[in-house]
């Protein structure tokens, strides 16, 4: 089950999470907690739903259909948060991945109000793994400064793992580390790729989430995510006249020049 927000180009947000974990073999129930208007170049205005709607689209779908993860994404404003944490603290077995979405990749804020908090005590005590970018992690953390004391922190908030994704960091190779057990658990290094992408974060942690839901364990399901990730990159493409999109369905291109799709 997927909270998201609707972006219109398919390449972040709700069209993201679905592509990612239909394409990684699951079912997506998607529940929309915005709507945004924007183009590959930047955001526009959004709109975020009415909180009783909300409740409604997950209370409706997880009294009827049986729910192997949760994942959120743009959550529009706090009180959508709260109501999400309430939903999700009723099904404790449910792991949750929380990508805590605060702004767009141009740094247009994506929640009417500021959601450090609510995301501090709400909703990452309940979380499985928590997926935030360095930029993230640091608006996050309050009190801490260096990415290891930063996921210490969060930990202590009751959240199980983090992963902090490196490519906002100036570094040569991105270094992607996850934190579990109140210690750093392993370090990915992955080869920076030339572009600016739309929807990485939401690919990421749509994957975790698609390997949480089918029983892999947080360590291999983030290690399986990554490797997803940055391929949906590798062979992304500039769609329109901003910043690439991910393609989430390159498994199933087919090479004219290759007889054995033929
Ligand atoms: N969700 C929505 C609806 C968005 O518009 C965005 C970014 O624009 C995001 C999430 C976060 O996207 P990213 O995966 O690029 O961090």
């Amino acid at each position: 089950m997927i909270f998201a927000g609707a972006d219109p180009t398919g390449g972040a947000g709700i069209a993201a999470d679905i592509q990612t974990v239909s394409a990684l073999g699951c079912h997506p129930a998607p529940i929309v907690t915005a709507v945004t208007a924007q183009d590959t170049a930047g955001l526009k205005q959004y709109t975020v739903v009415d909180t009783d709607l909300l409740i409604a689209q997950a209370r409706s779908v997880l009294e009827d259909m049986p729910v192997a993860a949760f994942k959120t994404g743009m959550l529009g404003n706090a009180a959508n948060l709260a109501a999400i944490a309430t939903i999700v603290s009723d099904y404790p077995s449910i792991p949750l991945v929380v990508d805590p979405v605060l702004t767009t990749g141009a740094g247009d804020e994506l929640s009417e109000q500021p959601l450090e908090d609510g995301y501090r005590s709400l909703l990452l005590p309940l979380a499985t793994l928590v997926t935030p970018n360095s930029i993230e992690m640091r608006r996050l953390a309050t009190n801490a400064d260096s990415p290891e004391a930063c996921a210490q922190e969060l930990m202590s908030l009751g959240c199980e793992y983090v992963l902090c994704t490196g490519s906002h960091e100036p570094t040569t190779e991105v270094s992607h580390h996850l934190f579990g057990h109140h210690r750093m658990l392993e370090t990915i290094n992955q080869p920076r790729l030339p572009h600016d992408y739309h929807g990485s974060g939401c690919t990421l942690a749509s994957a975790c989430a698609a390997g949480l839901a089918q029983g892999f364990e947080v360590t291999a399901a983030v290690r399986e995510a990554l490797a997803f990730t940055w391929n949906t990159l590798a062979k992304g493409h500039q769609l329109g006249m901003g910043q690439h999109l991910p393609d989430r369905q390159y498994w199933a291109r087919r090479d004219p020049n290759n007889k054995a799709n033929s």
